[in-house]
């Protein structure tokens, strides 16, 4: 499988340079040619198959060319067999008609570990074969640096670095990133906020000498691979509740629009999705823009479901690519009205784009009586991110088409809002339970380009 960049203008690469290299050169983002095609006989023989094999099948198409068929079912086994449940994608009842997706069975108790489990393994193969070794440096705000210390930790073929804002991450997101002992892997508590962070990874990726020295890599969620990782689920949770002889539907908690748009491809490869629902917080640029109003930029404002507080979608740009008809040129224009604040969706396009697509906005004390209703109508404690797609799901409903909510996080990981809003102290999964006894590693660094580099250059392995 060849990969083509959104903007048109960037050269065609095989998945693992893709892969490899995350954002194209022409600034667009990477999407197969062509998407492959299941047949419905090929869906059907999906049901009952252990996540593995049906990951195995729906991925072999994207990645062929560029690992073996006895590498890549490796890699798949060796991503997926730290998860704390057997189904690693199970699917609970929540009504007659409404289920939930735990995406939380992997290490760092979020959805994040699927696609990032398997890209670490994925980077140690192909890095290997190469003779290579990179630099991973990543800014986060909470669940995206703790799944890539923990996708990462351990591989000799990379060194992991997070940044993140000192005192402003939850304490059981610290100690996710802290508390892993491998030589390889580097928490960094930056005196500043997510955007210093954010900013200074931008910095390092700019400064062109200390990129090539150290080999600088990125995993954010624009790689490709990150999204090829999730349509698996959507296929497994499909074929559990009848399909392809039944539709059904999916509601998606969204933030940079990766996980949602893994949906879309499941869809276009041949899952019978009926509707993809995306679920806003207040932050609802994508909200607004589903309604009509344009993709216009507002203020992020912080709310109790961290993970979703973002203003520019950056995986919604492989949606438009659809949308304006594979039009590369198109894209690299809206992309540049974007840096002045935004542009409007042609109709064509916004027509398309409501084949597939609704949406719902959720504000905070919605989320919070979600929290408490689930709890005393289907006995389920769930994480804020989850209750805003509940809420935006329960709105969507149809009757004869079950609904799958994806439930992105476990509890446990906000256990202030959670206890807030349900008077119930969500409790860490036995697996992890001594999280808060083990000892923490960590380096308090200035929020200063020179002296985090320095500091990078001088921990790398050799
Ligand atoms: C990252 C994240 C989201 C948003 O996912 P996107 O792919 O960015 O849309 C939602 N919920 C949780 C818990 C997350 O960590």
């Amino acid at each position: 499988m060849k990969y083509i960049s959104t903007r048109g203008q960037a050269p065609e690469l095989t998945f693992e340079e893709a892969m490899l290299t995350g954002l194209a050169r022409d600034g667009g983002l990477y999407l197969p040619a062509e998407i492959p095609v299941m047949t419905q006989d090929e869906v059907a023989a999906l049901a009952g198959l252990p996540y593995e094999e049906i990951a195995f099948r729906v991925m072999w198409p994207y990645v062929n060319g560029s690992f073996g068929e006895g590498e890549f079912k490796e890699i798949i086994a060796r991503a997926y067999e730290g998860f704390g449940h057997d189904a690693r994608a199970p699917l609970k009842q929540l009504n007659e008609n409404h289920f939930l997706l735990e995406l939380f069975h992997g290490p760092t108790l979020a959805f994040k570990d699927f696609a990032m489990q398997l890209i670490g393994q994925l980077f140690q193969v192909a890095l290997k074969r190469r003779g290579d070794r990179v630099t991973i440096v990543g800014a986060t705000s909470g669940d995206t640096g703790s799944a890539a210390i923990e996708a990462f930790r351990g591989l000799d073929a990379v060194d992991v670095f997070i940044l993140f804002p000192h005192g402003r991450v939850s304490e059981v997101q610290r100690r996710q990133m802290t508390t892993p002992a491998d030589s390889n892997v580097h928490a960094l508590a930056v005196d500043g906020d997510f955007d210093d962070c954010q900013a200074a990874l931008k910095d390092m990726f700019n400064d062109f000498d200390f990129r090539d020295g150290v080999k600088l890599a990125g995993v954010n969620s624009i790689n490709f691979a990150r999204v090829l990782a999730q349509i698996v689920y959507y296929f497994s949770a499909a074929v559990s509740l009848g399909a392809p002889d039944r539709k059904v539907s999916f509601t998606v908690p969204t933030g940079n629009f990766g996980d949602i748009f893994a949906g879309y491809l499941a869809k276009r490869m041949g899952l019978p999705i009926d509707r993809l629902v995306v679920a806003t917080n207040q932050n609802d640029i994508l909200h607004r823009c589903l309604s009509g109003e344009g993709y216009i930029k507002g203020d992020t404002i912080p709310s109790i479901s961290p993970s979703m507080d973002i203003q520019v979608s950056s995986n919604f740009e492989r949606a438009l690519y659809y949308a304006y008809d594979e039009d590369g040129a198109a894209i690299a224009q809206l992309m540049d009205e974007l840096k002045n604040g935004g542009f409007n969706v042609s109709q064509g396009a916004m027509e398309a784009l409501r084949e597939s697509f609704d949406s719902g906005r959720v504000s905070e004390d919605e989320t919070l009586a979600t929290i408490k209703s689930t709890l005393v109508h289907s006995a389920e404690l769930v994480c804020p991110h989850t209750a805003v797609g509940i809420k935006v799901a329960e709105e969507h409903r149809a009757a004869n088409v079950p609904m799958i909510t994806l439930a992105t996080a476990h509890p446990a990981k906000f256990p202030a809002a959670v206890e807030e809003a349900s008077g119930e102290h969500p409790p860490l999964p036995s697996r992890m339970s001594d999280l808060y006894e083990r000892p923490e590693r960590v380096t308090r660094i200035a929020n200063d380009l020179g002296a985090l580099e320095d500091h990078i250059k001088r921990h790398i392995a050799e």
